[in-house]
């Protein structure tokens, strides 16, 4: 991002304990020596997390003539075949091209990896206990992640300079890393939430929900569009839209991680495609 770089000593994030100090925004911050991992970790043919009915990720031995890639049959190594949907089977991040005709990778998107994120817990309500909508109009028990919760957990951080937001769901049990939500639909979140977002100058959202939007929303993606800034229906973006915005979901946020501000090292694989595996870490910060 504009305005962050690294001064400290020579540390690299593999020496420990690290004296690193960035600069964002006009002020300094150290940056602890711990490292939060908000992925999910995907195990091929294990527990998943799953989303819209998709097959699960799996891998399969490579065999070629005499070849077997398994050490266990007599392979001379392992090497295996994976096949997985970043959408629905754990973490990822995605861009613009998810709903573009256009394809935009979220490799080229994501090429800037550090950034200044606050870290938030919620409660979703349901749809019938709040004025905050989307559309098309959420059932009355549908769980919503609403603007007035976002402005009450981010409050007391209003003057940091954050370009990322990490949006922690309760309840946060560890079933969530792999939940079926066909079984158990998601929270999502509201038009009203996306628009502060978007007013709140976040570039970069991370959730541990499945979707900002509902999974049978009729097509519409109303919070992704609203995010980046496309109108309805529209698949061509216009000048206005926020083609460097990424959306990361299904991460999982350990409850011992406090709310506050963080910086996030988001690392997302180099795939040319509109969304790919991703691990998200966050460092926490020290204003000096
Ligand atoms: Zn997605």
């Amino acid at each position: 991002m504009p305005g962050l770089r690294s001064t400290g000593t020579r540390s690299s994030m593999s020496e420990s304990p690290l004296a690193l100090t960035v600069g964002i925004g006009g002020r300094r911050w150290r940056v602890g020596s711990e490292q939060y991992d908000l992925s999910i970790p995907l195990a091929f043919d294990g527990a998943q997390p799953a989303f819209f009915g998709v097959a699960p990720a799996h891998g399969s031995v490579v065999r070629a003539g005499s070849f077997v890639g398994d050490v266990r049959e007599g392979g001379s190594c392992n090497c295996a075949t994976y096949v997985l949907t970043p959408h629905c089977n754990g973490t990822h991040t995605e861009c613009l091209g998810h709903i573009t005709q256009d394809r935009i990778s979220v490799h080229e998107i994501c090429a800037s990896a550090l950034h200044l994120a606050l870290l938030v817990t919620v409660d979703p309500v349901p749809a019938s206990a709040t004025t905050e909508s989307s559309d098309p109009r959420p059932d009355a028990g549908d769980m919503l992640v609403t603007k007035q919760a976002l402005q009450d957990a981010a409050g007391r951080f209003a003057e940091a300079p954050f370009n990322a937001l990490v949006v922690r769901t309760r309840p946060n049990d560890e079933a969530k890393r792999a939940r079926d939500y066909s079984l158990e639909p998601a929270a999502f979140f509201s038009a009203e939430a996306m628009h502060w977002i978007v007013a709140a100058g976040i570039e970069h959202l991370i959730t541990d929900l499945p979707s900002l939007d509902r999974a049978d929303d009729g097509g519409r993606l109303t919070a992704h569009r609203i995010f980046w800034n496309m109108r309805s229906g529209h698949t061509t973006p216009t000048s206005a839209a926020r083609t460097h915005a990424t959306v990361t979901e299904l991460a999982y946020v350990p409850n011992e991680i406090p709310d506050g501000l963080y910086l996030l090292n988001l690392q997302v694989a180099p795939f040319v495609a509109d969304a790919a595996p991703s691990r998200p870490i966050l460092s926490p910060l020290t204003p000096l």
